[in-house]
């Protein structure tokens, strides 16, 4: 299973555009859809009264013994679809058969491109007020248990939950409820250098950066995390790690980050 597309419902498409093209380094399709890898496209932007997360897909070999209502494939531009609703509230999708493009995905921003392809586009951490119901529906779904983060970060306490659904240490994790569907959601570079270089566009775009450069202690990502045109917020990364099935042993962290990952407006001009 892999994290397939993620649909946002926005506000400014235009500025959702911007966004995907001249920061994050991706491609535009057309029809409010881009691309970073060798799916025909990962991201789906629908004009909207709000912004928010309006579907998160999950492609798997077969929807077969899936729960979910049939729904109809060609919104999508895959071979089946099932559509369900997880305890949250978020629109869930089970796909099989995703549009592959016809073109290997080139960028002039990110010229080694992104980790994905069967690996999915990266991660999404969403919002669980009930973190136990999300947990059954996830199993039931086939996610499993990478680790824990359990620490407070500038005095707020942070409890989220790791799970993974192929190698990528996670997909998916939540831990609470948080103030839109999505907290963020991230993509991984290829190169080192392609997260510094996404770092100086979005500074120079204007976005908010949420988090400096840094390091997560479980998935060994560094990657630093600022706000996109709906408010929530991306991870741009590089270097994460992989889950071994046999072999892994789940843990529990008491931090968030080995080093990094400030809140700028938290800590600017702060004493050491
Ligand atoms: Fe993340």
């Amino acid at each position: 299973m892999q994290l397939a597309f993620l649909e946002f419902s926005a506000k400014d498409p235009e500025a959702w555009h911007v966004f995907f093209t001249t920061v994050l380094g991706m491609e535009a399709v057309g029809q409010g859809r881009y691309r970073m890898d060798g799916h025909a496209w990962r991201f789906q932007i629908t004009p909207g009264e709000r912004n928010d997360l309006s579907g998160i897909g999950w492609e798997v070999e077969s929807v077969e013994g899936f729960a979910g209502d049939d729904a109809d494939p060609s919104e999508r531009g895959v071979r089946r679809r099932k559509r369900l609703v997880d305890p949250a509230g978020v629109p869930v999708e089970i796909v099989e058969g995703c549009a592959i493009a016809e073109t290997p995905f080139a960028s002039e921003l990110v010229p080694g491109g992104f980790v994905a392809d069967e690996l999915g586009l990266g991660h999404a951490v969403i919002t669980a007020p009930d973190p136990a119901a999300s947990r059954a529906f996830y199993d039931d779904l086939g996610f499993r248990y990478s680790d824990r983060i359990a620490c407070e970060i500038h005095g707020f306490p942070v409890d989220l939950a790791f799970f993974h659904c192929n190698p990528r240490h996670h997909s998916l994790a939540f831990g609470g409820p948080q103030r839109s569907r999505l907290h963020h959601f991230m993509v991984e570079a290829r190169d080192v250098d392609a997260v510094g270089q996404a770092f100086d566009r979005t500074l120079r775009a204007g976005l908010e950066i949420m988090q400096t450069l840094g390091r997560h202690p479980n998935d060994r990502m560094l990657s630093f995390y600022a706000k996109t045109p709906g408010g929530f917020q991306f991870e741009f990364g590089w270097g994460g790690r992989l889950v071994d099935e046999a072999s892994w042993q789940p843990t529990t962290y008491d931090r968030i980050s080995e080093w990094g990952h400030l809140p700028p407006r938290l800590v600017w001009g702060s004493k050491p």
